[in-house]
């Protein structure tokens, strides 16, 4: 097997604000070279790095909005988030805790700091990812999966280098709780300092590593500090990571969906007719109904 090199490492964005309550930098689509086309499936990472918001009884975040067209994927590393959706879905994401919601044909959700987790508050991080899916997918029925932390499957690396969580996808056999519509390993390596690993992905797939805690070394060579993300080249198959300090990285692996993609805010689909098509449908209340 050929090593898969890095192709490069992006430094986070200045952070802006979603709604009031996430304080995201934004690495898809708008890092240099991160495009949704070379990051298929990938359309969107928003990583809240962490950052300390104060007490409040009034939980912040964002208000009523829609998406058609993916799946939204929020991982929870500190804080916990409360999600609320038109289908009649609700529920907390906490602490180690995913959230994958089937966006499909249509919903509307709110996303906020969870109640009770407001009036203390404190350090809140978190990622929230957008996954394209295939054509065929896009208007299916909207689902969610709630995958608390317990049911996440682990993989325990030798000499104490620390554990594989797999969300989704494969990690040396241990396979993850989440169902994806395309083949997606998402991967969160909780390394021990000096804990190394290996990963194997077929070379077309888009990988890419964001740093969330630590700072690590690919392929023996390549330093990649806390907040920054590596996208490793499409060259070959098996790349190394080392954890310099205790790390948690979270990996993703995808293969490329390679339709047209048109986009527009919180639509995604094939052709610009299709998102004139979801704003008709949006503003004629076909996503249903949330206060
Ligand atoms: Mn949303």
């Amino acid at each position: 097997m050929k090593t898969k090199t890095v192709e490069l490492v992006a430094t986070p964005r200045e952070p802006h604000f979603v709604g009031d309550g996430f304080r995201v930098h934004n690495f898809i689509p708008r890092g240099f070279r991160l495009d949704m086309q070379r990051m298929d499936p990938f359309l969107l990472l928003d990583y809240n790095s962490p950052f300390t918001f104060p007490p409040t009884d009034t939980p912040k975040g964002v208000g009523v909005h829609p998406h058609r067209g993916f799946e939204t994927v929020t991982i929870a590393y500190q804080g916990k988030i409360e999600h609320h959706d038109s289908h009649g879905g609700g529920g907390i994401i906490g602490e180690g805790d995913v959230q994958w919601m089937t966006a499909a044909s249509g919903i509307l959700h709110k996303e906020f700091h969870e109640k009770e987790w407001s009036k203390t508050a404190g350090v809140f991080q978190m990622v929230q990812l957008w996954v394209n899916l295939p054509q065929k997918d896009k208007m299916s029925t909207p689902k969610y999966q709630a995958i608390v932390n317990s049911e996440i499957n682990r993989y325990e690396l030798e000499n104490k280098a620390g554990i594989i969580e797999v969300i989704s996808g494969d990690y040396n056999g241990t396979k993850g709780a989440a169902s994806t519509f395309t083949p997606i390993h998402m991967l969160n390596a909780k390394l021990n300092k000096g804990g190394k690993t290996v990963f194997h992905f077929p070379s077309d797939y888009n990988t890419f590593l964001l740093v969330i805690k630590g700072n690590i070394v690919i392929n023996g060579k390549e330093e990649v500090f806390t907040d920054h993300l590596a996208l490793m080249a499409n060259d070959g198959e098996v790349f190394e990571i080392e954890a310099m300090d205790d790390a948690i990285v979270l990996v993703l692996s995808g293969e490329p969906i390679n339709e047209p993609i048109a986009a527009h805010g919180p639509f995604v689909m094939n052709t610009k007719e299709e998102i004139m098509q979801a704003f008709s449908d949006y503003n004629s209340g076909k996503f249903g109904y949330l206060e």
